[in-house]
């Protein structure tokens, strides 16, 4: 029966990770199974990047992540370097292409490419997936796991789970995976929601709704910096999104408890002083009779110097001619070092990626395998591993389902599943 089987290896999540891992378990020429919640495999990789699926950066280090554990995080992508993902890719005949900035994208710019392209190589593979299979309980005896929820029951001698994180709750992340781990005695970093975007209750900055400009912002404890980021910034009606202020939410939400921190923005990341300064020396000289939003105008959207003037204490309808040198100095710092009125962070249902989980510090760090559970893996987001905007989630996805589903195979190979 087929209920009575002990398949090699069970793959609990059939997104990015469990995909992967299953397709490393399978090439290793061992049996798996994926056990998906959801009707389809991959619907949160569909919706990533905008549905262009940004699926790697040409440059992935450890600095690009938060965990617990970086040395771990080393690892695993100096075992899956960004020239594997582009090899195993072109494997299974995705073409990428990457943009100026060093994003990888499939060529087709789709993410059902990439889905689509996964589950085929699954099913080359022979590799069972079985959708709409939420598992709910887990149990080990005598080396064989044993997955059950509403009317199955499967059995395995090696299990990863997959089961990414609490983001996006549409896509099938549930959180499962973190109570499946503590019940086999691991610890999990308290998660919280990250790459989301961040509150205000200024209704000023949120008039600003649609507009966007290229910051530098810095995350900053009593005068040291202690995170940045630089690129877009996104004004909404609750606040402020984009990745510059996306990149900084998870670290912001994890240190607001603690400390005396702010968000500072550079308005004006391009520009040298001198350079500004001149600007509106010269505009004072040719247009005297202008006012100083129109002169600022020239860096930056209108709508936006006009509230930040404002904020800055500042008349934005002021002749330019009639702004004195101090004034002027007032402007450039202020452009320089803006104290964003940040209160929060959206929840789940708007953060790309979930910060904290599974700690690494209980799985040996070369395979992500169990030092509690023999034969126990974790992949993906489920683990305390979150990365920057700029497909480094989804590397650490692909990465980190590779190395364990290669570790499960060579354990089983070895016979040491006991
Ligand atoms: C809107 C959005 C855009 C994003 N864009 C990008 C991007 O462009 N580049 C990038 O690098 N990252 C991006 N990310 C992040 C990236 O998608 C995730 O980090 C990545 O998908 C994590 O992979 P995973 O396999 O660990 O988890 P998931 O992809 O979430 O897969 C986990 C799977 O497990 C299943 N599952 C959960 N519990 C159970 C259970 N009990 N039983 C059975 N199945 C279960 C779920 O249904 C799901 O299919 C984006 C995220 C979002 C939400």
């Amino acid at each position: 029966m087929e209920q009575e089987k002990i398949w090699d290896s069970i793959v609990i999540g059939g997104g990015a990770a469990g995909l992967v891992a299953s397709i490393a378990v399978a090439s290793a020429g061992c049996e798996a199974l994926v056990l998906e919640c959801e009707e389809s495999p991959g619907k949160k990789l569909l919706i990533t990047g905008g549905g262009h699926c940004n699926l790697a950066h040409i440059k992935a280090t450890e600095k690009d992540f938060n965990s617990g554990n970086l040395r771990a995080v080393r690892n695993i992508l100096s075992a899956f370097p960004v020239r594997k993902v582009k090899e195993f890719f072109r494997q299974i005949d995705v073409d990428l292409v990457r943009d100026a900035d060093g994003k990888i994208f499939p060529g087709t710019r789709r993410a059902a490419t990439v889905v689509r392209a996964l589950v085929s190589e699954c099913r080359r593979l022979g590799v069972g997936i079985e959708t709409s299979r939420p598992a709910e309980r887990i149990k080990r005896n005598n080396g064989v796991f044993t997955i059950s929820g509403s009317g199955f029951v499967r059995k395995a001698r090696t299990l990863i789970v997959a089961t990414g994180g609490l983001s996006y709750p549409h896509t099938g992340s549930r959180g499962d995976g973190y109570s499946f781990a503590e019940s086999f005695g691991h610890s999990v970093v308290p998660v919280l929601p990250s790459l989301v975007p961040l509150t205000t209750r200024d209704p000023d900055w949120q008039k600003l709704a649609g507009v966007s400009i290229d910051v530098r912002l810095s995350l900053v404890d009593g005068g040291k910096v202690i995170a940045g980021s630089k690129g877009p910034l996104l004004f909404t009606h609750q606040g402020f999104s984009g990745p510059a202020a996306m990149d900084l939410s998870g670290i912001w939400l994890r240190m607001k408890e603690q400390k005396n921190i702010s968000i500072i923005a550079d308005f004006i990341p391009g520009a040298g002083n001198e350079e500004l300064l001149s600007r509106f020396a010269s505009g004072s000289e040719r247009q005297p009779t202008a006012r100083v939003k129109k002169i600022l105008a020239v860096f930056l959207p209108e709508r936006f110097c006009e509230i930040f003037l404002k904020k800055s204490g500042i008349d934005p309808d002021k002749q330019v001619a009639h702004c004195s040198k101090k004034e002027r100095e007032k402007i450039l710092a202020a452009l320089r070092r803006f104290s964003l009125p940040v209160c929060g962070v959206l929840g789940y249902d708007k953060a790309e990626v979930t910060s904290g989980g599974v700690a690494l510090d209980e799985l040996d760090p070369r395979t992500l395998g169990s030092k509690i559970v023999p034969g126990l893996f974790f992949a993906g987001e489920v683990l305390d591993v979150d990365g920057r905007i700029g497909g480094f989630n989804l590397h650490w996805a692909w990465a980190s389902g590779y190395v364990t589903g290669q570790a499960a195979a060579a354990r089983l190979k070895s016979g040491s599943v006991f």
